[in-house]
């Protein structure tokens, strides 16, 4: 990749009008490794126009031909799958190893697009009325717009182009501008695999290109994932331009430990979902709420433990794969280190502070930290801090441990840890979250299920990926038919009929 990214238009690197740009680094160096181009509103326009174009010959391809260029890309992604994760560590900073993960889990939603001849079948009912027939067709919506954030520059991509390129639209990406090479790259590889030009377009921007995509009447669906704040704004606004919208928001995911959990398991699983990524995901456990007081003081000391052992580096050394890398930016470093600060302030007990990690590079590097004595109220359980702090929240009950997470205005992922089935039971009927773990804390649904938060975690009717995906690129057109009197000659045909 240059030092100076461009966007991805017609099948090719392009450099467009603007010539505005913003800094990408490197986060485990804190070096600055390139720019990105950051689009004006006449260039996004100029994109949209290529989408359109390609739109009218895409929607044309029979559905079996679109899946096949999915099954190509498939194998691309693969082959190239070293390469996308070393770029996604480079510029994100999670370690190497966490970035397959990422990949693989956009991947399996390429899988799933690949059915999507079988997933776009309608239905259809005989004789609904005397020699009348009523059949029902998915037709895809035009040209989407997904706009997506820093922390999955390949998995949240592949969550929404794949199954709206595979039903038959076009699609334009406006990435993440901290980290942009890897959606690039997975781009250009569809192109390769033999998507037709402009049926995939990236832009790169910041709101300008943003508000393009939401206020242009030729944008038909938009998909966002990013920050609540912006989440609703982009929700507002591109429903009030006529588009069907789902936009995902922010979290702060409770894991509930109750007193007859397996303490061990609670705490390993614990620390993978609060520290892994340096907690920069959207499904990153950052509140433990153990029941009872001896849960509390039995699942802190186990993680007093394991968080001495906690490997923190760059996030690619040779032989050496981290537990978690650096921050993905100065300015979030400096955010991260504010809400612990704001933490002491407010009366929690700071049990392990990361701003006391030191790096021997200017890396945006912070240790793993926990809290305790933590209540609603305090701005380190209210606010999303999206960083390698892990706060104990302690419950006197299961009601009061349920109520707790019900009270919180997010609603995107949460777990309960128990041997008691009843109580998980209980548990998964009651509580406000769109994705529930049982024993499992990040419980993020395959991509044949679909991917959503509940209250300010998500704006919009339907959730990502899996069948919702489906219905979210596709709207239903219902035909009823009766046909007097119909032609009955019929030709013969001896062979294998193919495509
Ligand atoms: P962000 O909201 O800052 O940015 C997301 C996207 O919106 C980017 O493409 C960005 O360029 C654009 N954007 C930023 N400010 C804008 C503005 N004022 N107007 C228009 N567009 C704007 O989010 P981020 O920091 O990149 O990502 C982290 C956030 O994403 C966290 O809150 C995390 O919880 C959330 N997230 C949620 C999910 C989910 O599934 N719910 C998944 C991943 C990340």
């Amino acid at each position: 990749m240059s030092d100076t990214l461009t966007h991805f238009v017609d099948g090719k690197h392009a450099a467009l009008d603007s010539t505005r740009t913003s800094p990408i680094f490197n986060p485990s160096t804190g070096q600055r490794s390139g720019e990105v181009l950051l689009a004006s509103r006449a260039d996004v326009e100029r994109v949209i126009a290529s989408s359109q174009a390609a739109f009218e010959q895409w929607s044309a391809f029979s559905p079996l031909k679109r899946a096949r260029v999915l099954f190509n890309y498939k194998t691309l992604l693969e082959q190239h799958s070293d390469e996308l994760a070393r770029l996604i560590s480079q510029e994100h900073g999670k370690v190497f190893s966490d970035a397959k993960g990422e990949l693989t889990r956009g991947l399996e939603v390429v899988e799933f697009a690949c059915g999507m001849p079988h997933l776009q079948k309608g239905e259809h009912s005989l004789n609904v009325g005397p020699g009348i027939d009523s059949f029902s067709l998915m037709q895809p919506l035009g040209v989407c717009a997904g706009i997506t954030p820093f922390n999955f520059p390949a998995m949240v991509p592949l969550w929404m182009f794949p199954i709206a390129i595979a039903a038959g639209n076009s699609f334009v990406l406006k990435p993440s501008e901290k980290d942009p090479s890897a959606t690039l790259r997975i781009a250009e590889l569809f192109s390769e695999a033999g998507l037709p030009d402009g049926v995939l377009n990236v832009v790169n921007g910041d709101k300008e290109a943003v508000d393009t995509l939401l206020t242009d009447s030729r944008v038909q669906a938009v998909s966002f994932v990013g920050s609540t704040p912006i989440a609703e704004y982009v929700y507002a606004t591109a429903s009030a331009h006529g588009k069907r919208v789902q936009a995902l928001g922010g979290a702060k995911n409770h894991m509930v430990v109750m007193p007859d959990a397996d303490l061990d398991q609670a705490a390993v699983a614990l620390m993978g979902a609060a520290y892994g990524s340096a907690g920069e995901r959207c499904m990153a456990i950052s509140v433990a709420v153990p029941v009872g007081e001896e849960t509390a003081e039995r699942l802190r000391d186990k993680l007093l433990e394991k968080l001495d052992g906690l490997r923190i580096g760059e996030s690619l050394t040779d032989g050496a794969d981290y537990d978690m890398g650096p921050l993905v930016s100065r300015g979030h470093l400096e955010k991260v280190s504010g809400y612990i600060e704001q933490g002491v302030q407010e009366g929690a007990e700071l049990v392990r502070d990361g701003r006391q990690f030191q790096h021997d590079s200017d890396g945006f590097f912070i240790g793993g930290t926990l809290f305790d004595h933590v209540k609603p109220g305090m701005r380190i359980y209210d606010e999303e801090i999206f960083g390698p702090v892990l706060v104990i929240a302690r419950a006197e009950s299961f009601d009061a441990a349920v109520k707790m997470v019900n009270d919180h205005e997010f609603g995107n992922g949460t777990a309960i840890f128990t041997r008691d089935g009843d109580s998980a039971r209980q548990y998964c009927e009651q509580i406000q979250v769109g994705m529930v773990g049982v024993n499992v804390p990040i419980p993020v649904p395959m991509a044949f299920h679909s991917f959503g938060g509940w209250k300010r975690s998500l704006f919009g009717a339907l959730h990502v990926h899996g069948a919702d995906g489906v219905r979210f690129y596709t709207r239903m057109k219902t035909v009823t038919a009766r046909w007097p009197s119909g032609l009955r000659d019929a030709t013969n045909q001896y062979t294998m009929p193919t495509l």
